[in-house]
């Protein structure tokens, strides 16, 4: 926090103590570091003072004194978001949610969600539903099983079954929310009543929906103390297909059509590259002869009939894309792809999980976007072409999103962060301009990226936008510094 005096310091740290119980705050400085940084390029800023939430009444106590105060609070879960979303810019109070409000706090089986404290982990909802709802199933990201669902939802992540669903954020039925004046609001059907119920979380519409006022809001706007999220059915029978792909345009019609088709959970591709990497090349270069991207094909069924009549959708589609652009594509089962990749190739199929070569080096980032499928084409032959301007290994990832509405355009960059970082930040600016230049929309973005954005972007909606934060924040508390204000 800037110019904080020792006596402001001193009061913040009693009524903080106050709220939350000595135990659960810190202002030392080993304990804060941890909170300053992140994997990427955004600039590091330390916090002063780092607390653990418990009860939604706490969260109503510290969101009071932080107006007092004048002191910024930026939410965190476990600061995974790639983005630089949580780094306190501006100092102030890191509320962890992580340690003591991670909660699931019903499934309701029948309307298929369940209600979820803001600190669950995807790690520990996807255990909850194995052991004690087996007919239901979530969504799970390339993320390690310790980063959480909710904030997931709340940035409209993108899970592995994205492809039929849609992204996180139409995902989330309802949030209970705690306001700038401390006011405790629930968003959806679950405002039917004076008081929390389990039973009525089941839908956000037909109401106006004011969710839009916190989804994507990347903590400016409130406090979210719960949130519903949809689950799905789980179908007895799942299974997965690799595709070998040369080319780009053949690639991306084909994950088109395939989204089109609606006959897969997922359907994404990686560079091939990646499939090196988890062979445990941490450099690996491309032969000529080897395809350009590695295709995962997930598909569910209700019967072993329903099974093999996707598959036949699924090789007609393959046959008339590979007979327009010859025939480039090779599909196999996963676990005859596994058997030739390599085992640790199976993660993919088994999310959460802590997948290697996204965590093996010091630096990682990315330009995470939401792309107009009809251009998908072009960005995987593009993108892949920056990695190689900047030599980095290409790890290009793309996914087909809710049936082919849109898409997923990510370029992901491991590096050095001692050594490597100007030209990954070099290289995150030349994919920036490749994605504007082609209609996608950077998510979970960071600020520096926002303010880059701002050059491009109707001045009607960046007024309307900051004239919504200033109702929503009044005094500028909530995670300042985002999208640079
Ligand atoms: C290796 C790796 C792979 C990944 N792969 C994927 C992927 O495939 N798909 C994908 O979608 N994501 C992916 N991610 C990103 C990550 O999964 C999500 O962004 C993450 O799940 C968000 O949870 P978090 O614990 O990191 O939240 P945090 O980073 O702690 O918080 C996320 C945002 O939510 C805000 N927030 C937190 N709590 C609250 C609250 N109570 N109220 C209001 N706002 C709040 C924070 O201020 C922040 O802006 C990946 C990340 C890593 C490190």
């Amino acid at each position: 926090m800037q110019n904080l005096t020792d006596h402001k310091k001193t009061e913040i740290k009693n009524r903080l103590v106050e709220i939350f119980g000595p135990q659960n705050v810190t202002d030392k400085e080993p304990d804060l570091y941890t909170y300053s940084y992140d994997a990427t390029e955004c600039e590091p800023h330390m916090p002063d003072f780092v607390a653990l939430p418990e009860t939604v009444d706490q969260v109503v106590a510290v969101v009071k004194l932080a107006n007092d105060m004048e002191v910024p609070l930026i939410p965190y879960i476990s600061g995974n978001n790639v983005g630089g979303l949580t780094i306190p810019v501006r100092g102030g109070i890191i509320l962890d949610f992580s340690k003591r409000m991670n909660k699931i706090l019903h499934v309701h089986e029948s309307s298929m969600y369940a209600i979820l404290e803001p600190g669950v982990t995807f790690g520990q909802l996807k255990k909850c539903l194995d052991d004690h709802h087996p007919s239901l199933r979530y969504s799970y990201p390339f993320a390690p099983p310790f980063s959480g669902a909710v904030g997931n939802a709340l940035l409209s992540g993108m899970n592995n079954m994205s492809s039929a669903h849609g992204s996180m954020g139409d995902w989330i039925n309802g949030i209970e929310v705690v306001l700038h004046d401390g006011t405790v609001a629930r968003i959806g059907s679950c405002f039917l009543g004076k008081e929390f119920r389990t039973d009525n979380w089941h839908t956000r519409y037909p109401m106006p929906d004011l969710l839009g006022l916190f989804v994507n809001w990347q903590g400016m706007t409130g406090i979210v103390t719960k949130c519903a999220v949809q689950l799905w059915p789980r179908r007895p029978i799942e299974k997965a297909y690799v595709s070998f792909c040369y080319g780009f345009e053949n690639t991306a019609e084909l994950m088109r059509e395939l989204g089109r088709a609606e006959i897969a959970d997922d359907v994404l591709v990686v560079s091939v590259e990646v499939a090196k990497m988890l062979l445990g090349i941490p450099t690996p270069i491309k032969i000529p002869e080897e395809p350009d991207f590695a295709m995962l094909i997930q598909l569910s069924a209700l019967t072993q009939k329903h099974l093999e009549a996707k598959y036949e959708i699924m090789q007609c589609i393959l046959a008339k894309v590979n007979q327009k652009h010859g025939n480039k594509i090779f599909l196999t089962e996963f676990d005859a792809g596994a058997s030739i990749v390599g085992e640790s190739f199976r993660f993919a199929y088994d999310l959460p999980a802590v997948v290697t070569p996204l965590v093996e080096y010091s630096g990682l980032t990315w330009y995470g976007s939401y792309a107009p499928p009809e251009h998908l084409g072009v960005l995987l032959e593009k993108g892949t072409a920056i990695f190689h301007k900047y030599n980095f290994p290409p790890f290009v990832y793309s996914k087909i999103m809710k049936s082919g509405h849109y898409s997923l355009f990510r370029p992901i960059i491991r590096y050095k962060k001692d050594s490597e970082e100007e030209r990954a930040r070099s290289a995150l600016e030349e994919f920036f301009a490749l994605g504007v230049e082609y209609g996608c929309l950077p998510y979970k973005t960071p600020a520096w990226m926002c303010n880059r954005l701002k050059e491009f972007i109707d001045p009607n909606w960046l007024e309307f936008f900051k004239k919504v934060k200033g109702f929503m924040d009044p005094k500028g508390i909530f995670n300042p510094g985002r999208w640079g204000i």
